[in-house]
């Protein structure tokens, strides 16, 4: 059984969020102790994983240090962050997998996800990045390009385009180091969002909907379950209201349907949501979006938002 694991903001995390390295090697422990129990039980495991809290605070650097070393664009935050979570969960599994006695051997994968130098994302800034500042500060770095947006009384916030994408270009090297019986990390952030022109390929301004490029990855490595790991046990409907329900076993047609009246957030559930029904929908056994902590249980669908094909 091949799983493809997509590890939330969370799991490189505390509970509030904080990412101090600490914060980050605790929460990769826990998670890797999860994937050790995943590839004791037998399955071969690739994982990607989210980066915001880390480019965020990639983003702070640049800004505060922009008079002293050049900023680098976003698409360099998203490679750096790709090595150094990968480097962390590596360290955690090699820890986790010793302890057990398993000898696999892990492996990080730095990919860029092609995006299409035609895709409508690229001219609708979507996504909001970094930390919030005061109007006077974001007006400033609009002066210099950039997209900000009135959020309310936490302040103004980056917004970002978030394109579609549509193939890893490190597909091969994935499928060889898995061929090999490594446990990849890869595509972590959604993937290093590239665009093909006509002086070759180059990185854009842009971050790629982590979730989206799980979807890409999980249906690009052949895996049979995608696990949407997050910090609630399911997706729910009517969300936050009194008479929430969660969801548990539903076929592919009935969570679009879902997604259409709009019981998901679109910078969170909802993105999860599109990537389960993506990868059933190109031949995926089952998409589960739930936690971490009961990974056994949602390999095996017996946990959490279960999505499965229309016809089995
Ligand atoms: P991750 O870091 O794992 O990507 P996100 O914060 O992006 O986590 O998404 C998970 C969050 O989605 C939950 O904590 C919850 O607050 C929010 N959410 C929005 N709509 C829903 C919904 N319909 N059902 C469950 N969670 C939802
Ligand atoms: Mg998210």
């Amino acid at each position: 059984m091949r799983v493809l694991l997509a590890l939330g903001g969370n799991a490189m995390t505390n509970a509030e969020g904080r990412a101090r390295v600490e914060d980050q090697q605790a929460a990769a422990a826990v998670a890797m102790r999860a994937v050790a129990e995943l590839i004791e039980a037998g399955a071969d495991v690739v994982i990607t994983h989210g980066n915001g809290p880390q480019v965020g605070n990639l983003l702070v650097k640049n800004e505060i240090a922009a008079a002293v070393v050049p900023p680098v664009p976003l698409d360099w935050c998203g490679a750096q962050t790709q090595a150094t979570l990968g480097f962390t969960l590596m360290n955690a599994l090699d820890n986790e997998l010793a302890r057990r006695g398993i000898a696999r051997p892990t492996a990080t994968l730095v990919t860029r996800a092609l995006v299409g130098a035609d895709d409508p994302g690229l001219h609708r800034p979507s996504k909001p990045i970094g930390r919030h500042l005061p109007e006077g500060e974001a007006r400033a770095l609009m002066d210099h390009g950039q997209v900000w947006e009135d959020r309310g009384p936490k302040g103004w916030r980056r917004i970002v385009a978030s394109p579609e994408p549509r193939e890893i270009l490190e597909a091969g090297a994935v499928h060889t180091l898995v061929a090999a019986g490594y446990v990849v990390v890869a595509n972590g952030g959604g993937g290093v969002p590239v665009v093909r022109g006509a002086d070759g390929l180059r990185g854009i301004e842009a971050v790629i909907d982590k979730d989206l490029g799980a979807a890409l990855l999980a249906v690009t490595v052949d895996a049979e379950v995608l696990v949407v790991a997050t910090d609630v046990p399911s997706a729910v409907l009517r969300y936050g209201q009194p008479d929430a329900e969660p969801i548990g076993r539903v076929t592919v047609s009935e969570m679009r349907g879902h997604l259409a009246e709009g019981h998901f957030a679109s910078g969170s559930m909802g993105p999860k949501v599109e990537a389960a029904c993506r990868f059933v929908e190109h031949g995926g056994l089952r998409a589960v979006i739930t936690t971490i902590d009961q990974i056994i249980d949602a390999v095996a669908g017996e946990t959490g938002s279960v999505v499965v094909p229309d016809r089995p």
